[in-house]
């Protein structure tokens, strides 16, 4: 827990957010500015900076992070028609929030991979 992390105060209840999926390891809860009809964030519950850091760190729990991804996407209802998972890292990907998170888009067409 890193009391300067909003992530970290989202898993420690003291902002609120609208979980959609949890398990001992990792939460995913909506977007509060969604880009698609679906965009959910999911992140672990032990505060890791970016996805490289938490693949060095704990690779395991990295791997439970796609796990709880792919669970998102089943009960969202999105494999069927496709969707996307993105994780930014770092100032070329515009990344805001420095505790790792996987965007899970879908729900319609998300255009192209990057911003022309
Ligand atoms: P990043 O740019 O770091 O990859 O993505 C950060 C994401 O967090 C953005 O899509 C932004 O809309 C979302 N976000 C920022 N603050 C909050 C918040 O307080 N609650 C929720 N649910 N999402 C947030
Ligand atoms: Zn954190």
């Amino acid at each position: 827990m890193t009391s300067d992390c909003l992530f970290c105060r989202i898993v420690a209840g003291e902002i609120p957010a609208t979980v959609v999926h949890e398990t001992d390891t990792t939460l995913a809860f909506r977007d509060i500015a969604p880009k698609a009809p679906v965009h959910v964030l999911v992140i672990p519950k032990a505060h890791h900076t970016d996805v490289v850091e938490i693949a060095k760190a704990d690779p395991a729990l990295a791997g439970q992070v796609l796990a709880a991804c792919a669970a998102v996407a089943e009960a969202e209802g999105l494999p069927e028609g496709g969707f996307r998972v993105i994780f930014n890292v770092g100032r070329n990907a515009g990344q805001e929030v420095f505790h790792v998170h996987a965007h899970v888009l879908g729900g319609g067409p998300l255009g192209p991979m990057v911003a022309a």
